[in-house]
């Protein structure tokens, strides 16, 4: 395990592994609020469907993560259940190796999964339970993969997590089996959690060009296409800082070339289309990709004329983390708005650099977090909107801010051509509610305290 956190530590792809960096940021002391190594390990992992997901340790660590995202699935339901060994102290004390082995029978009797993950912890992990030779024991035992996931909390950030977890697909998945068939233009996407139904928006629109995804990582995943994902003739990564060492690995051990991109409006998509043709390299597709971005374009400028006339020239403090801090700039500016501020507390340095290059270099960097330094940045700039994660969205209505979220937890999905005008739509939506007029409404009386004050 420590082998396998210090390769995820020191990624060489990474960008804090360049020279001059020195490694992720280590966790400090109280920080797992904002995610721990567990955490970032079910981020990854819990996507994939049909699979049982089983945490060892205490009660409180399956509450952290279970059900915190909104990734959707198209059919199995098992990734939704909070299995747990739920270790007491009597557990800590004596070992939880008997409930580990009692938790798995019971999930193979009752649920026949196809894999389940067995997710350390710190207690576990502090406490020395062998969760390989106990998994190792159980597969051989069933004949169903019991697969460790050694990302216990303590090891490090929620991002050092999401790279744990791909090491355990790595390790234990990819490369097991073989697809029933396989197409010139088979794609792995790597890193899309088909967050409230994103992912669904985007493979029509891969099914039109001609290309066919052919290992979904992890988002509405099945086992089964994972194990065969090593088949794919291109990797594009959605989020860089999460998952770019299963990519890059994917790509020495395997050769299938890889690429950063993103959904989030229709420049990126356009663009993330235009990569995918460069790198299957054929003619025929880049132009099929061509005449698909055209239509899609066309289409999407007649769908957006009434938002863009409520949205030209109002501004917006974004404050997301990672890919989002600069993709969704973009797809904003698409519409017409101006992005003032913008979170980069969660941000690489080479997301920074992209953001300045798409809001220029006068957009304010809040790079701690913290709701004052939001509320300054709406007050100074003079903003109209706040687009951030569900937890500042108390914030925004207590100082009668319209918001909207653009986070994990959100129930919309805005990636592609049809989530931009999804976006556009709900940014109307909160700009015009009528509660504002309604909240800053002033009687005669508040008129009258405000004019003597
Ligand atoms: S794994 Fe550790 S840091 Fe994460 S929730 Fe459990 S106890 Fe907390």
């Amino acid at each position: 395990m420590k082998r396998q956190v210090m390769e995820a530590f020191i990624e060489p792809a990474c960008e804090h592994n360049q020279p001059n960096h020195k490694g992720c940021a280590m966790p400090k002391p109280g920080e797992a609020a904002g995610g721990c190594s567990f955490d970032g390990a079910q981020i990854t992992l819990l996507p994939i469907a049909d699979v049982a997901h089983l945490v060892h340790g205490p009660l409180a660590c399956t509450g952290n993560s279970w059900e915190s995202r909104g990734s959707l699935s198209s059919g199995p339901r098992l990734f939704q259940y909070g299995f747990t060994t739920d270790l007491s102290e009597h557990d800590i004390i004596f070992g939880g190796e008997r409930k580990l082995r009692q938790a798995i029978y019971e999930i193979i009797q009752r649920f026949h999964p196809p894999a389940i993950f067995v997710y350390s912890t710190c207690v576990t992990a502090l406490i020395g339970e062998d969760l390989d030779a106990i998994c190792h024991d159980e597969t051989k035992k069933w004949g169903t993969p019991v697969i460790p996931i050694n990302s216990p909390g303590f090891v490090g950030s929620k991002n050092l997590g999401n790279r744990l977890a791909g090491e355990a697909l790595l390790q234990y998945v990819i490369g097991t089996a073989e697809p029933p068939e396989t197409t010139p233009f088979d794609l792995n996407l790597i890193g899309e959690y088909n967050i409230a139904g994103e992912m669904w928006d985007l493979e029509p629109l891969f099914n039109k060009v001609g290309i066919r995804v052919l290992s979904h990582l992890t988002g509405d995943g099945r086992f089964e296409e994972i194990r065969y994902a090593h088949r794919a003739k291109a990797n594009m990564v959605v989020c860089s800082r999460a998952l770019i060492n299963m990519a890059r690995k994917m790509e020495e051990k395997y050769g299938i070339p890889y690429f950063e991109g993103s959904f989030y409006g229709a420049r990126e998509t356009s663009a993330s289309l235009r990569q995918m043709g460069r790198l299957f390299n054929n003619p025929e597709l880049n132009k099929q990709i061509e005449n698909v971005i055209k239509e899609e374009e066309e289409k999407l400028s007649q769908d957006l004329v009434y938002e863009r006339q409520i949205l030209r020239g109002l501004k917006v403090v974004l404050y997301t983390g990672g890919v989002k801090s600069w993709s969704v700039i973009t797809a904003l500016q698409e519409l017409g708005m101006k992005v003032v501020a913008v979170g980069t507390n969660k941000s690489t340095k080479d997301d920074v650099a992209r953001i300045k290059e798409r809001a220029g270099h006068d957009v304010e960097l809040i790079e701690s977090d913290g709701a004052a330094r939001i509320l300054k940045a709406v007050k100074t700039k003079k903003a109209d909107i706040i687009i951030a994660g569900g937890r500042n969205m108390y914030l925004a209505l207590k100082e009668q801010i319209p918001f909207l979220d653009i986070n994990q937890e959100r129930h919309t999905a805005y990636a592609g051509y049809v989530g931009l005008k999804r976006l556009a739509q709900h940014l109307v939506h909160s700009i015009q509610h009528p509660i504002w007029e309604l909240v800053r409404y002033k009687t005669s009386w508040q008129e009258e305290l405000s004019n003597d004050s």
